[in-house]
């Protein structure tokens, strides 16, 4: 007998990439998916005269829709050359910066948002032909016919995860109608961006059986209309265990506000206008409680005197590997200088 393993990987388009997967048929005997490769020039992620580009699983997972002894499998892409990481591969930087500072202990939990639109293109929440629903203020965590679009697919996509075990931690309707959230972690920067690819694939996958087209898209609908975030928290082992380490990671991000925000995704200046619960993209600030910062450090942690703090800034179609790297490079790299007293 046999099983089937769904490898799984993102392509070259810029600016944002698309994820995209295929079968491998495996014996039973089979435990460990090997090496497997594609047609890169497809992808654009290579030429046609040397197309080959190579698969390397990362990361394997039971298949939650086709049940049984099936996987998924999430692949880095290398070159068939030198099998050396491709360039569009930013796991590949992750993980090197995850192991260089291995003895911080950083986590991550993201609140990936996302928009359900028509194959049309319209939101799921606005009327077909065209024209506007009711304003903003009932949807956010609303329940009932007309404030909720979507349920079904939240629903099998969030118990999908589950049964794939991936370290889903919540979800919710969000402030515009047809737009959710769920979130993944906390987790290790590489681990945390291998399940967050888990879980889009799967919801992409899972609105397929409706009809519907999940969009990552950071401000889907102009005017007043939420954007679409990857709220991403994070702590170290400091900042879980003090309050000044918290405010450390908050200072030295702000020394860095401008790399972080131009590596956020695609179209950040639309949705960091500093309305909607947002901040302007070219100003950095944080505080207690504020949603109107880019770096909010919840309540409970400002209570607690430790935990963890939120940068509000990446977008919806951000790349998780480039955020958890450049966060863990700046929030770690500037504690260790500063413990280092000579
Ligand atoms: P919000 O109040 O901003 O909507 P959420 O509850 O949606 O926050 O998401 C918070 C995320 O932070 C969750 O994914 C959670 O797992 C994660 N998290 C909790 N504690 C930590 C921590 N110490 N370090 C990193 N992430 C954490
Ligand atoms: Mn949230
Ligand atoms: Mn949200
Ligand atoms: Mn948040």
């Amino acid at each position: 007998m046999a099983y089937q393993a769904e490898y799984i990987w993102l392509d070259g388009y810029e600016p944002t990439p698309m994820l995209r997967s295929k079968t491998k048929i495996l014996a039973d005997d089979v435990t460990d998916p090997p090496i497997w490769g594609f047609d890169g020039s497809s992808t654009e992620q290579a030429t046609g005269d040397k197309s080959d580009c190579v698969l390397r699983p990362v990361f394997t997972c039971p298949d939650p829709i086709r049940g049984g002894q099936n996987i998924l499998v999430m692949c880095e892409v290398l070159l068939a050359s030198n099998m050396r990481p491709h360039p569009s591969n930013t796991r590949a930087a992750c993980a090197r910066v995850e192991k260089k500072f291995a003895a911080d202990e950083m986590l991550f939990g993201l609140e990936q948002e996302y928009t359900m639109l028509r194959p049309d293109g319209t939101p799921l929440g606005f009327p077909p032909g065209g024209g506007q629903p009711r304003p903003q203020g009932p949807y956010y965590c609303g329940v009932g016919t007309g404030r909720i679009m979507g349920r079904d697919i939240v629903e099998e996509h969030t118990q999908a995860c589950i049964d794939a075990g991936l370290m889903i931690s919540g979800t919710n309707p969000e402030v515009m109608p047809g737009q959710w959230e769920f979130q993944v972690g906390p987790l290790g920067p590489t681990a945390v961006g291998d399940q967050l690819n888990v879980a889009r694939w799967l919801l992409h996958r899972i609105a397929e059986d409706y009809d519907v087209v999940i969009s990552l898209d950071a401000k889907p609908e102009k005017g007043d209309w939420n954007g679409a975030g990857c709220h991403t928290n994070f702590s170290n082992k400091a900042m879980r265990g003090d309050y000044k380490a918290i405010i450390n990671a908050c200072e030295a991000i702000g020394k860095n506000y401008m790399d972080l925000v131009l590596n956020y995704g695609d179209g950040i200046q639309d949705r960091l206008t500093g309305k909607h619960e947002t901040a302007p993209w070219d100003k950095f600030s944080y505080g207690v409680s504020d949603r109107g910062a880019s770096v909010r450090i919840p309540w409970q942690v400002e209570r607690d005197g430790k935990g963890y703090a939120e940068d509000r800034r990446p977008n919806a179609n951000c790349d998780p590997y480039i955020v958890a790297k450049m966060i863990t490079e700046i929030v770690c790299g500037s504690t260790a200088k500063g413990a280092r007293k000579r």
